[in-house]
């Protein structure tokens, strides 16, 4: 089922949703079911998977010399769609990126999540190579979300790349796309960046998840302001709680997203990590209740594929 019907049919209610990360590469499914086992009850109708492309590593080859390798070191989105379908009858959603795929490749990987029975997908530009900094475009890929989203929205009206195919079939994909209440880091500032989300929505996008934050005022003034602009879809908020001490220089490196005073000196006093979790915890199922009272759709939990601090915030919330 798509995630706007899954929303439509619990209008009024907040929803419970997570999304996990595919293990690394020599690592078993069985981490993620068994980190999945129990968030289970919190009835997720939905659970998105990320995709990771290929990056450098730098094997040693002897004699003090380095071979630098492209690898992908977390494969598997679309497998574990598919088995998290089969194992727990939610609706998978898996990301879909621009970088690293052609036009055809893509197209592809669109035909085998329709034919898996796959009905929404999160488009996204995808993160630049880790050591590149810059993101760079397949040669005949996307360079921008938009882009990607061109081509789905394509397909979902029987567009495909070769004009010739006799009767092609829709896919009927439903599309959700990221937003950043904070705005995103290359963009000049927020207005550029919600012009670009805006497009996204009037190309046919369904729904926005939303980067992580910490600090709630952000994500309404966010809704405010995409609602003011005629972005009128669901917004759901991104929500990760903090469970060591290196994550507060850690999460805004890696998300370029702001925390807030009070968070920052709370977990600074804390002695180890296991008092940082409780702190990361409270905060979050602080941020949770909130905005379920201001009516979000959904709250949109990052479990890194770990489930115990979300567990208890599912517990504390729902
Ligand atoms: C909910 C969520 C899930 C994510 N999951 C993944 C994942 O699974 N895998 C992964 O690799 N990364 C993931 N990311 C990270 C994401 O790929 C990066 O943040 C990336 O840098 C931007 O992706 P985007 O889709 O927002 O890009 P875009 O929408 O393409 O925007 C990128 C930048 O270009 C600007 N821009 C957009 N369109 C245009 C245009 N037409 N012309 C000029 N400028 C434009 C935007 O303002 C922005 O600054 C996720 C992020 C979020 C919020």
């Amino acid at each position: 089922m798509k995630v706007t019907e899954h929303l439509k049919n619990n209008e009024g209610k907040t929803l419970f949703s997570i999304e996990i990360l595919p293990p690394m590469k020599g690592e078993s499914i069985q981490n993620i079911f068994s980190a999945l086992d129990v968030l289970i009850e919190f009835k997720p109708l939905f659970i998105d998977v990320t995709y990771h492309r290929e990056e450098y590593v730098y094997k040693e080859i002897g004699q003090g010399l380095l071979k630098k390798e492209l690898t992908r070191k977390r494969p598997g989105t679309v497998a574990i769609c598919a088995a998290l379908m089969q194992r727990y009858k939610v609706d998978a959603v898996p990301h879909i990126i621009c970088g690293g795929f052609s036009k055809e490749e893509t197209e592809n990987a669109l035909i085998d999540l329709n034919f898996l029975g796959i009905d929404n997908v999160l488009v996204l530009r995808g993160d630049p190579v880790k050591s590149e900094g810059v993101f760079v475009p397949h040669a005949d890929g996307h360079k921008y979300a938009t882009d990607l989203l061109g081509q789905v929205v394509q397909m979902n009206n029987a567009k495909y790349l070769d004009s010739s195919l006799q009767n092609p079939v829709p896919t009927d994909f439903c599309v959700g796309v990221s937003a950043y209440p904070e705005k995103h880091f290359e963009s000049p500032n927020l207005a550029t960046d919600m012009k670009h989300l805006k497009t996204k929505i009037d190309m046919g996008a369904d729904y926005i998840v939303t980067q992580m934050f910490f600090d709630n005022q952000a994500f309404f003034d966010f809704v405010k302001k995409c609602r003011e602009i005629g972005i009128n879809v669901p917004i759901i908020p991104g929500l990760k709680p903090v469970t060591t001490k290196g994550q507060l220089s850690a999460l805004p490196r890696a998300f370029h997203i702001d925390m807030p005073d009070d968070l920052v000196k709370a977990v600074e006093k804390c002695k180890d990590n296991e008092a940082v979790k409780q702190v990361g915890i409270e905060w979050c199922v602080q941020q949770s209740k909130e905005l379920m009272q201001f009516g979000v759709p959904s709250l949109h939990y990052y479990t890194m594929s770990k489930s115990t601090a979300i567990k208890e915030i599912a517990s504390a919330v729902f």
